[in-house]
């Protein structure tokens, strides 16, 4: 595993590679193009393993990405002027606006649907207490499940807290 904190293993890095186009993952926060709301660097993994095939075989190299989470944003994921859409991803991404499934959790499949279901039914939901158990065993895979790349526990939060509002609970 490369350490990501260490700027001198990346130049390294790219510089074994013998190509400068992308780094690893990027750093910092930059500007979607399309909301100019800030946006997270991704893995190239993360990039790569939701891609359709057809866009797949549009890319060279699937580093240096950012990923928009606005959820009224059409873009996905972008790269100085490249953009990805919805229509780009083989996976529906949960966090933007008026999608079905609104998977919150994709490494143990929590949607928004469900989250509803169980408060609507029960006033309460174990979504939480869920995946922090699974997280330990089996363990998750967020890194190339989660568009964001990363753990979806505050994002599930931030659904709770917009499904009960909604709900009136
Ligand atoms: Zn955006």
């Amino acid at each position: 595993m490369f350490n990501f904190k260490d700027k001198k293993s990346i130049s390294n890095m790219i510089e074994s590679r013998g190509d400068n186009c992308c780094i690893p993952q990027p750093k910092g926060k930059v500007e979607c193009p399309t909301c100019d709301k800030k946006a997270k660097g991704v893995l190239g993994k993360t990039v790569e393993h939701l891609l359709t095939d057809d866009a797949q075989s549009k890319l060279d190299c699937f580093d240096g990405f950012y990923y928009c989470k606005t959820s009224t944003c059409k873009t996905v994921y972008f790269r100085d002027e490249m953009v990805l859409t919805q229509d780009d991803m083989s996976i529906v991404v949960g966090l933007k606006e008026g999608v079905s499934p609104a998977t919150v959790c994709y490494c143990f499949n929590w949607t928004k649907e469900k989250i509803q279901k169980e408060l609507e039914e029960t006033g309460t939901t174990v979504v939480l207490e869920d995946i922090k158990a699974k997280m330990q065993n089996p363990g998750c895979s967020c890194e190339i499940l989660n568009p964001s790349g990363g753990c979806c526990l505050g994002d599930t939060g931030q659904a709770i807290k917009e499904i009960k509002k909604e709900i009136g609970l």
